[in-house]
């Protein structure tokens, strides 16, 4: 695939930059943005990364990278942000969430949006799902079809304590090209554990656990479960 990507807003520490809560929006979107990129080119998807760091202000940020956007002709537009409002500064528990937005139902971005939703929802998120808004600048502008991730709350305590930069970025991968990263290109995220025998003490009857691996991600989770599943394995996930 031909994408562009770009997080939205300034960066931080100028004017016009994005919101700021226990993590700081235009900084997170530029981690995240960064890793989407790095994914999607080992993927061996074709990449532009159209940020603006550095604008007057809010509409010419807005302008200047809509027409980043437009100088590439590609099948997706991806503006990742982050959210507030929120206002959860203790935790109650549950994640405020993540929502994608496309200009209208009729956007070909909308499947994409669908897909990077639920892939987002699957990391632990809430799913406020996908949403409409012919008033975003960069929905409204960009020639090509684009959607617009807002990939949880900085606000939110408990979407802040699940927030893993490496995790989302993954999941919006997979949300855009249906691709996950294999396991040997991503060390960092994953530890294996040595296939073995686990015994639990202290229970009548000793128990002999058989485990294939555990995992960051719980899409590679499912990916390993269906696979088992697949050769007839009676396989269960457990959060541990
Ligand atoms: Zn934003």
């Amino acid at each position: 695939m031909r994408i562009n990507v770009h997080a939205g807003h300034n960066a931080d520490g100028r004017i016009a930059c994005g919101a700021i809560g226990f993590i700081r929006e235009s900084t997170e979107a530029r981690r995240v943005k960064d890793a989407v990129v790095a994914q999607l080119r080992q993927l061996g998807h074709t990449v532009y990364d159209c940020t603006v760091d550095s604008a007057s202000g809010v509409s010419a940020n807005l302008s200047q990278i809509v027409s980043k956007c437009n100088a590439h002709d590609v099948d997706l537009d991806v503006s990742i942000h982050f959210n507030s409002g929120a206002g959860d500064s203790a935790g109650n528990s549950r994640t405020t969430g993540t929502e994608v937005y496309v200009y209208n139902a009729a956007s070909k971005a909308k499947g994409y949006a669908e897909r990077v939703c639920a892939a987002i929802a699957g990391l632990g998120y809430r799913s406020r799902g996908v949403k409409y808004s012919t008033g975003l600048y960069v929905l409204r502008n960009t020639k090509s079809p684009a959607m617009l991730v807002e990939c949880c709350f900085v606000d939110d305590k408990d979407d802040v304590q699940l927030y893993d930069c490496q995790e989302m970025a993954e999941a919006i991968v997979y949300g855009i090209t249906g691709q996950r990263m294999q396991a040997s290109e991503e060390p960092a995220n994953q530890e294996t554990v040595a296939p073995g025998v686990e015994t639990v003490v202290g229970n009548e009857k000793q128990l002999y656990r058989v485990q294939v691996g555990s995992y960051a991600v719980k899409g590679n989770a499912d990916a390993m479960l269906a696979k088992l599943k697949a050769v007839g394995f009676d396989a269960i996930i457990i959060n541990a």
